[in-house]
């Protein structure tokens, strides 16, 4: 379990993150989601120690983080967009990637399943936006982490290939791997998740199953109840306007 306890960050005046408290539990697909500029992006760099909180901690299985632990060699982490060096060939990539971990890869089924081998020869700079996934998702799991952090994962891959990285996250949940998910799209979070957190300009404003979301916003799906939440947590915070799509639904996520 991961237990994030009052994380709290800003950035010069502008508080990000406000008193954060959240257990992600293993064995679970967790989605973080919220609107844009909420904190999740912040939320994961501190998990990750990307980024040093101004106050609280982070503990994984009881044993607080140093954000230049070892813990890090268990987390798998998928950014939204990773930034490869663009001449390297897609096998030097993972030669880099072997070569900074200094130990074989334990998991290259992504790598086959998503045909990989077939553009190992090739610049990076040269894929396609969707094989750029590929290899991005092929890396979070290369060294079958106990955590997997995956940022949009499924954002700019074919149908074929997102379903793939679905089945491969049910697979981990299922043996018992933290997984923590964010994504625009929240049927595709529905179908996966069984728990939400749902931040808000740096607040938590919920945590829990998403029966217990659906429960108390009375809500049949998860979008309208996170869109509800949304309202009445603006209403009663007294916030300034989310951006809102042409529909006139909060974007969330
Ligand atoms: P989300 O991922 O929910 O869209 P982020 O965590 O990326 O939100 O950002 C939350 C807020 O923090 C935003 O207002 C963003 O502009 C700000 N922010 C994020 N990173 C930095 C940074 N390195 N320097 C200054 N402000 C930042």
């Amino acid at each position: 379990m991961i237990r994030f306890s009052s994380i709290t960050k800003a950035f010069d005046a502008r508080t990000v993150l406000e008193g954060v408290s959240l257990d992600v539990q293993s064995g679970r697909i967790t989605a973080l989601i919220g609107p844009n500029g909420s904190g999740k992006t912040t939320l994961i760099k501190v998990l990750l120690g990307l980024a040093r909180p101004d106050g609280g901690t982070v503990s994984i299985d009881g044993v607080v983080t140093d954000p230049d632990g070892a813990y890090r060699r268990h987390v798998g982490y998928m950014p939204q967009a990773a930034r490869f060096p663009e001449h390297l060939r897609v096998r030097e990539v993972f030669d880099l990637v072997t070569a900074m971990r200094g130990a074989p890869p334990r998991d290259e089924e992504l790598i086959e399943a998503f045909g990989l081998p077939r553009e190992w020869e090739r610049p990076v700079g040269t894929l396609s936006g969707g094989t750029k996934q590929k290899v991005n998702a092929a890396i979070a799991f290369l060294y079958a982490p106990d955590i997997l952090v995956l940022d949009e994962p499924t954002a700019g891959l074919d149908p074929v290939a997102a379903g793939i990285l679905r089945e491969r996250m049910r697979r981990e949940q299922a043996a018992g791997r933290l997984v923590i998910v964010t994504s625009h799209v929240i049927a595709e979070l529905e179908e996966l998740a069984q728990d939400i957190a749902f931040l808000i300009d740096g607040r938590l404003e919920f945590t829990g199953s998403v029966a217990d979301l659906l429960a108390r916003m009375g809500a049949p799906h998860v979008e309208p109840a996170i869109a509800q939440l949304l309202k009445q947590a603006r209403a009663a915070h007294a916030l300034a306007e989310s951006p809102r799509g042409a529909d006139g639904v909060p974007e969330v996520a």
